[in-house]
């Protein structure tokens, strides 16, 4: 089991997620090819220890366990396994801290990705 960044993080990464995994497994993308890997961080499902801390740190509530990932967002489960086939083209990013969003942002995300919990 892995836990898994879904596209609910997409532009938002303020890394609150990176600062607490405790074995550096959640990474940035720094290739160029967007189209495959698109402005998120991803979680390598081979060095996560399925500890769980990140979730509750993610304030845009874009993480969960893999048997939990929402069915609309069923495809980035894949996608933050397809980190593998390109693993030199990411890294442990600088965490950056960006102001925390409202309950109306972060419920307006979650519509604009056609998911509502
Ligand atoms: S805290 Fe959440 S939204 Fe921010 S970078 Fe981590 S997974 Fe993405
Ligand atoms: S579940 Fe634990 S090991 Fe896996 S990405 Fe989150 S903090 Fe890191």
């Amino acid at each position: 089991m892995t836990w898994v960044i879904t596209r609910l993080c997409r532009d938002c990464i303020d890394q609150g997620c990176v600062e607490v995994c405790p074995v550096d497994c959640i990474y940035a993308y720094n290739g160029d090819d967007n189209s495959t890997f698109p402005n998120q961080l991803y979680i390598d499902p081979e060095e996560c220890i399925n500890c769980g801390v990140c979730e509750p740190e993610c304030p845009w509530e874009a993480i969960f366990e893999d048997e939990q990932v929402p069915s609309v967002f069923a495809e980035d489960t894949q996608l933050n396994a397809k980190i593998l086939d390109d693993k030199d083209s990411f890294a442990v990013p600088e965490v950056e801290e960006k102001p925390k969003p409202s309950p109306q942002d972060i419920e307006a995300n979650k519509a604009k990705w056609g998911y509502s919990a």
